[in-house]
């Protein structure tokens, strides 16, 4: 146990007030109708491991033609979740528009996707649209394992005075990273503790896994070594989602799963 990841774990736990469990973030890839959005939150905030809760409203899909999010008239639907479930809420913003509508809707927690942490410009406009706010942002790893871009993101950021800043490791693409979708390249998540230890670092094992069966042994990895919190896709039928289907798990089996995660403790 390093004193650098208590730390940075506390953090997290003193941010969104988090007792007895490793800080959790989950919900759907995609809000895709307010009965999802709001049954899947309703049941994750039920089982009382989840912290905060997550819904992509705009969403960066690889390819045309796939499901490309709500956009802003989801955001009445985690407003709703935030109010009546009292729990925080989060979503994926990938440019300053975004961020405007989210700052709006009071939205509590942003992130910046692996497709936004690689582009400097959006980085920065995000950036500078946050100046005087103080909202946490979450900055996930880029598509290639590049650490100069992911800490390059984190510092502009910090430059524009966002004080609440974690990391989150979703994993590499690379043309073989089977048995998963993307290759999880822990060392990563090392270097980047290395040069930003006060920087919590999530483990997303969703978009590592790629496949549902798969989300407990990467999300048991990143225990092990010491990463801070988990952000887990959820989904009340996981195989009806329009989008990331394969990997999403019912808030039931994330309930479960969390209770068979062997934690390290962190000291008092
Ligand atoms: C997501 O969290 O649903 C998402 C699009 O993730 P990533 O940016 O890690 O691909
Ligand atoms: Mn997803």
């Amino acid at each position: 146990m390093t004193s650098a990841a208590d730390k940075s774990t506390r953090a997290l736990h003193e941010w969104f007030n988090v007792k007895g469990h490793p800080f959790t973030i989950a919900g759907p890839c995609s809000a895709e109708s307010e009965e999802q959005v709001f049954e899947t939150s309703r049941q994750l905030v039920e089982s009382g491991k989840v912290s905060v809760i997550r819904a992509g409203v705009w969403k960066p899909r690889t390819r045309p033609d796939s499901f490309e999010g709500i956009g802003p008239n989801a955001l009445p639907w985690l407003q709703r979740v935030q109010s009546e479930l009292n729990v925080p809420v989060a979503t994926e913003v990938a440019n300053a528009r975004h961020v405007e509508h989210c700052l709006k809707a009071g939205i509590d927690v942003l992130w910046l996707g692996a497709r936004t942490t690689v582009n400097p410009f959006y980085v920065q406009e995000i950036s500078e649209s946050l100046k005087g706010v103080d909202v946490p942002v979450l900055v996930k790893n880029p598509i290639h394992a590049d650490l100069g871009l992911w800490m390059g993101a984190i510092e502009r950021l910090e430059k524009a005075g966002v004080k609440r800043i974690a990391a989150i490791h979703r994993g590499f693409f690379a043309e073989n990273s089977a048995p998963f979708r993307n290759e999880p390249k822990w060392e990563m998540s090392f270097a980047l503790r290395a040069k930003a230890p006060e920087i919590p670092i999530i483990c997303d094992p969703s978009h590592i896994a790629g496949a549902r069966d798969l989300v407990e042994q990467v999300s048991q990895t990143a225990m092990d070594i010491n990463l801070d919190g988990l952000m887990v896709e959820s989904h009340i039928t996981p195989d009806k989602a329009l989008s990331d289907a394969a990997q999403q798990v019912t808030p039931a089996s994330l309930s479960a799963m969390i209770d068979r995660l062997i934690i390290r403790s962190a000291e008092p």
